[in-house]
């Protein structure tokens, strides 16, 4: 028998399932599907991204659900447009032999006459995410009088982006003997208030983190643009004297090439790749089994099996092409029960990425900076201060040395002794680091070449400019909304409205200052693209939501559009003058906009 058919599922389901590859329940589902299907109780559910959730939930819905019945029966609410819209495709998957389902996704920075005329034409199952849902709340478009069964899934998330307010709202449009299933990686004290708030007496399922990967590694990715990669990777590698690591690259090519930059550089590093001989390559290997070499640039291919232990770091300089090799690179570190670090360098381009290997691995990754030249000097120092507090003396045979010793050091206070043999080995790390630049990438893509003139240009003076105007704090972009107060929002429901609208989570927000017809908020700099884009074609209340880079606005009137596209323009100028470098973006998007109009 089906093992989806023993957790009590219909053969269309069961059926769905084998088409799509589900041969059996992952633990969650296993675990939640017969507990669900009785449609009794309140249900939370904790595991890690990755482990089957959605089936968990969704399963037993469309058990649940009467589709003769062409009405809001379930509503399922998530943090973000994709995963709103990847739920939905798997809840139209699980049941695409069943007659009659209808699966709506309703989400921000979408047209909303789209979703409003399919829920018109009827619908069973909303999956949406709270802001838009709201909006669709708002003008009265929907009737969540008949809904059964609620899902909050990454409630953790939800909470994260600020979306507690909008939740409520939602709620409260739905009757109170409905049942509510909430589902997340974490269990944090918030969300455990909205159990105890939201539920009666919920079945509580916890679901440990077996089948997830090594949960010995720990995984990390610094965002970084192509051109600084090198000297980024070298930072990593500084900033951990002790890294006995394995780097992979995408080519032969690439890794004969940082392997040879490295060893130019002083480093202790060779490359295995399968141009090299059989007996090259043992030699290589035998040299790194041996700790003779510290660092071992490879390719996906020569280096797949590896089995070498204390490993402390697999640093991708590249990331694999297939996913899946990623978990081969990593599973290179934390073998034999150790501990061990998987270091991901990523493009602007790139960061989407991690986030689909982190649902493959199932783990989250840290996003780390890049440490400043600074930091891996004083790391570095206190490396050599620990080598030779930590050194082996050997008493007798340096006695005999000890009187012609100190007579060298005659003149030496113990200070300039400490100075002396500090610097001996130190000081190559001080001239190499000396003024050295933050690689970090804060950028957006494409404003890479304004960067660099304003780097060749007058920084220091826009630092003030901004300074003064309580500017963006490093890293993040500070941004202009013409929605303030008298449209009745708080930082919250602002929090809330940009997440939703611009698809991003709440973590890479930051200062929100509500002002009246007005407001200004602050994301990650490589994320305010996004966040443009995403509010290309956003209204509230039928009115355009307007932003602009916050500098642009300085000696702005800090109207709400009511400034000519002329005055906008001279004020453009200005700024440019002053400042040398502008974003790209915005004068991009200006462009577009005024065409827009002009059409
Ligand atoms: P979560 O919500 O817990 O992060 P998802 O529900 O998104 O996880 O599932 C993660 C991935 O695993 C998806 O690609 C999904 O299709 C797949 N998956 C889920 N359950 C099963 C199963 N029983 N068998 C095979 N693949 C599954
Ligand atoms: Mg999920």
């Amino acid at each position: 028998m089906n093992p989806f058919s023993q957790l009590g599922l219909r053969h269309d389901i069961v059926n769905a399932l084998t088409e799509i590859g589900f041969e059996k329940p992952t633990q969650i589902q296993e675990q939640a599907i017969p507990v669900l299907l009785s449609g009794s109780s309140d249900f939370v559910g904790l595991a890690q991204t990755g482990t089957g959730k959605t089936a968990a939930f969704g399963l037993p819905l469309l058990e649940l659900l009467d589709f003769s019945e062409n009405s809001p029966q379930a509503l399922i609410l998530c943090p973000t447009r994709e995963l709103c819209l990847q739920i939905a495709n798997d809840l139209k998957n699980f049941s695409r032999n069943i007659n009659d389902v209808n699966i709506v996704a309703v989400y921000g920075g979408a047209s909303i006459s789209d979703q409003l005329r399919q829920i018109r034409r009827g619908v069973q199952i909303v999956v949406a995410t709270p802001g838009r849902m709201l909006d669709i709340i708002g003008r009265k478009a929907i009737d969540f009088s008949g809904v059964r069964y609620v899902v909050l899934d990454e409630a953790d998330e939800m909470l994260n982006m600020g979306f507690q307010e909008d939740i409520n709202d939602i709620l409260s449009t739905t009757p109170d003997e409905k049942k509510t299933w909430l589902f997340s990686a974490t269990m944090p004290a918030e969300v455990r208030r909205i159990a105890k708030n939201y539920m009666t007496d919920p079945h509580e399922l916890t679901v440990g983190t077996k089948n997830t990967g090594n949960s010995n590694i720990e995984h990390h990715y610094y965002v970084v643009r192509p051109r600084d990669k090198f000297a980024a990777f070298k930072r990593i590698v500084d900033i951990n004297p002790d890294i006995f690591g394995i780097v992979f690259c995408r080519t032969k090519i690439e890794t004969q090439e940082i392997a040879e930059a490295l060893i130019k550089d002083g480093y202790n590093a060779d490359a295995l790749h399968g141009d090299l001989s059989q007996q090259q390559r043992d030699k290589v290997m035998k040299r790194y089994r041996d700790r003779s070499l510290q660092l071992l640039i490879a390719t996906d291919v020569a280096a797949r099996g590896i089995d070498v232990n204390d490993v402390t770091h697999v640093i991708n300089f590249s990331l694999p092409d297939e996913i899946e090799n990623y978990t081969h690179r990593s599973g290179r570190t934390a073998r034999a029960g150790k501990k061990g670090i998987s270091i991901a360098l990523v493009t602007p381009k790139e960061a989407g990425k991690i986030r689909h290997i982190e649902r493959v691995i199932g783990k989250e990754f840290i996003k780390s900076t890049i440490p400043t030249g600074i930091e891996v000097c004083e790391k570095q120092l206190f490396s050599i201060i620990d080598k030779v507090k930590s050194v082996e003396v050997n008493e007798e045979q340096i006695n005999q040395f000890l009187p012609k010793i100190e007579e060298a050091f005659q003149d030496f206070s113990k200070e300039d002794v400490i100075k002396h043999l500090a610097s001996l080995e130190f000081n190559r790390f001080l001239n190499y680091y000396n003024g050295a630049q933050d690689l970090n990438s804060n950028e957006s893509e494409g404003r890479g070449r304004d960067r660099d003139r304003s780097d060749r240009g007058d920084r220091g003076s826009r630092g003030d400019r901004y300074g003064r105007e309580g500017g963006a704090q490093a890293g993040f972009s500070r941004i202009f909304v013409n929605l303030g107060s008298v449209d009745n929002f708080d930082r919250g429901s602002m929090l809330g409205f940009i997440c939703d609208n611009a698809q991003i989570s709440g973590k890479v927000v930051g200062k929100i200052d509500i002002k009246g017809v007005f407001s200004f908020f602050e994301v990650e700099s490589d994320m305010a693209e996004k966040v443009f884009n995403n509010f290309k074609d956003v209204d509230f209340k039928g009115r355009q939501v307007r932003l602009e880079p916050a500098g642009d606005r300085e000696g702005g009137s800090g109207d709400r559009g009511g400034r000519s596209r002329e005055g906008r323009r001279g004020g453009r100028e200005r700024a440019s003058e002053h400042q040398g470098g502008f974003r790209d973006f915005s004068g991009k998007r200006r462009e577009r906009r005024s065409e827009k109009k002009r059409w």
